[in-house]
């Protein structure tokens, strides 16, 4: 599998925001967004070649229960499925963070899908087209929402609005999937690559979530970390 980082952190966005967790960060994205906060993980051949079972030394030597799989495009990556189930089987929750864009189903303890809205389109020309047809893909999101019902497992859909007036697509999205996904479920996160844009944009997202009664989520590794590679 190509890897990006490996690194021991704070969770800092959904459900489990601050709670101790070994990341995998794995190389290769089939989107292009422009907001995009780890680019470094964007080209598969610019990361590192790891078998799974380096990774399972590696990601069960921390001292933590919690696994966050991400990206890049975790669903990208030959072996997954495997790395997820002895992942699993050794005792760790894990999360699975993705885009869910890439025809593949994988079993996890907490799906964390984060549909892409029109504003993370790419800020140059090339790839807009690309990203466009890209960037939802319904019937991948509607099977981990639906996998998570059935097998009592964690689902959550995470947006990222960058102006007050994203809320309508998340609400066609959520139209899409008959509404299917709890309130609960659905988080929404500001844009923002530094502390000042998240405070910025947290206070009209915050009265957003409590109009629509959906739950917010910070950005602790900004607040933290300043959104440094590897924290
Ligand atoms: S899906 Fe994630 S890693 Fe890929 S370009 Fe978008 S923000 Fe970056």
């Amino acid at each position: 599998m190509q890897v990006a980082e490996i690194f021991y952190s704070l969770q800092g966005e959904g459900k489990l925001s601050g709670v101790p967790c070994a990341f995998l960060r794995l190389a290769g994205c089939n989107l292009r967004c422009g907001y995009c906060d780890s680019p470094y993980a964007r080209r598969a051949e610019d990361g590192r070649a790891m078998t799974v079972e380096q990774l399972l030394e590696k990601l069960l030597a921390y001292p933590t229960k919690y696994v966050v799989i991400t990206g890049g495009e975790p669903l990208l990556a030959d072996e997954l499925d495997e790395l997820c189930a002895q992942l699993r089987s050794a005792g760790r929750h894990l999360t699975l963070e993705t885009a869910a864009t890439v025809d593949h189903v994988v079993a996890v303890d907490l799906a964390s899908i984060s549909p892409k809205l029109s504003n993370s389109r790419p800020t140059d020309r090339s790839g807009v087209e690309e990203h466009e047809s890209r960037r939802l893909n319904i019937p991948v999101i509607r099977a981990y929402v639906d996998q998570a019902s059935r097998d009592g497992t964690g689902c959550q859909l995470k947006f990222v609005l960058e102006k007050p007036a994203d809320i309508e697509q998340v609400e066609d999205l959520l139209d899409q999937l008959d509404r299917k996904c709890p309130p609960g479920d659905v988080l929404l996160m500001p844009q923002a690559l530094n502390r000042r844009q998240l405070a910025r944009r947290s206070a009209w997202l915050a009265e957003l979530c409590k109009e629509h009664g959906y739950r917010f989520s910070s950005r602790l590794q900004i607040l933290l970390y300043g959104n440094e590679p590897g924290r």
